[in-house]
């Protein structure tokens, strides 16, 4: 049986980090902060947004939400996220998504300020990730499974990865990270021929796709690494897209899902907070 890898002493390493950088920051009088800006009250919303005002606490980085009416004009959306990008208190700008249909993502994703932007919504910081540049911040959900990988000590470099989903949020960046770090990578989505055979090749595979039990014994060969990012509710539980009894069977290392990979979001996103802070405040 593999081992089964948890996010929460990845999670704790780096708030351990943090707490430290937030003290000196503290020292010099300079107070990172979150703005959260969130439309109307969706579940998922709300839950992600309790983790991550717990986490910000948890390391002394300061959050605000800023909850907007879920009927918000595209006019009053961007004075308010305007506000945000020219109030030199806040370092950090997280809109949760998706918008709802009368916001137009297309327009607002170039109005967030980039140095602002921590969860990459921002087309500067999707081409920073592209490029591999550090300066900028790519999205928190593939960069946790990064860390996961590095915690775990598995190296990437000449390694075989097949991430299955392509999201701008999730699948693509992962890839684009997994190739930064000099693996050969494969995408696979909905319309990939088979996905079983392309992930089955793969010494890692990451699985960002949001349909439970998907990847089976069959899509993974023995002794991969598996890294499930999916989250779906089956019968009042929650769980992801891999096949967890019968896949840990096979693999050397699984995340579990809850305590995977979701456990270490909210600390890369406080994590960004403070890089974004010491970047406005010219600190290496
Ligand atoms: P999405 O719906 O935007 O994208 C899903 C991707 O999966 C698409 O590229 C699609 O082509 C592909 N896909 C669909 N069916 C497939 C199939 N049968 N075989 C191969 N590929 C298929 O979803 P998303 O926003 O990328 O999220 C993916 C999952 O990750 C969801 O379960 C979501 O809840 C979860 N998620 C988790 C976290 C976290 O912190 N753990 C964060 C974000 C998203």
């Amino acid at each position: 049986m593999g081992e089964i890898i948890k996010g929460k002493p990845v999670a704790d390493k780096i708030s351990e980090n943090l707490i430290n950088e937030v003290q000196s920051l503290k020292a010099n009088n300079i107070l990172p902060k979150l703005a959260i800006v969130r439309v109307g009250a969706r579940s998922d919303d709300l839950a992600y947004e309790r983790g991550a005002l717990k986490r910000c606490e948890k390391v002394g980085v300061m959050a605000e939400v800023h909850e907007l009416a879920p009927d918000i004009t595209q006019a009053d959306f961007i004075k308010e996220l305007e506000k945000l990008n020219n109030d030199s208190k806040v370092n950090g700008i997280l809109i949760f998504r998706p918008l709802p249909a009368q916001l137009n993502e297309e327009e607002i994703k170039y109005i967030i300020s980039p140095e602002k932007d921590i969860d990459c919504l921002s087309p500067v910081n999707q081409g920073k990730v592209y490029e591999g540049d550090k300066s900028g911040f790519p999205p928190c959900t593939p960069l946790a499974v990064m860390e996961i990988l590095k915690h775990y000590n598995v190296d990437l470099k000449g390694k075989d990865v097949t991430v299955i989903g392509a999201s701008n949020v999730v699948g693509k960046p992962a890839a684009i990270l997994a190739l930064n770090q000099e693996a050969t990578i494969t995408v696979c989505h909905i319309f990939t021929k088979d996905t079983a055979k392309m992930s089955s090749q793969a010494d890692v595979v990451i699985v960002a796709v949001g349909k439970a039990g998907l990847v089976k014994e069959n899509f993974v060969k023995e002794g991969a690494v598996v890294i499930d990012v999916g989250i779906n509710v089956v019968d009042g539980k929650l769980c992801g897209d891999v096949d967890f009894e019968k896949v840990k069977e096979k693999a050397s290392m699984i995340t579990p899902v809850p305590g995977g990979v979701g456990s270490v979001t909210t600390s890369i996103l406080a994590k960004h907070v403070v890089k974004a802070c010491k970047l406005q405040n010219n600190i290496k």
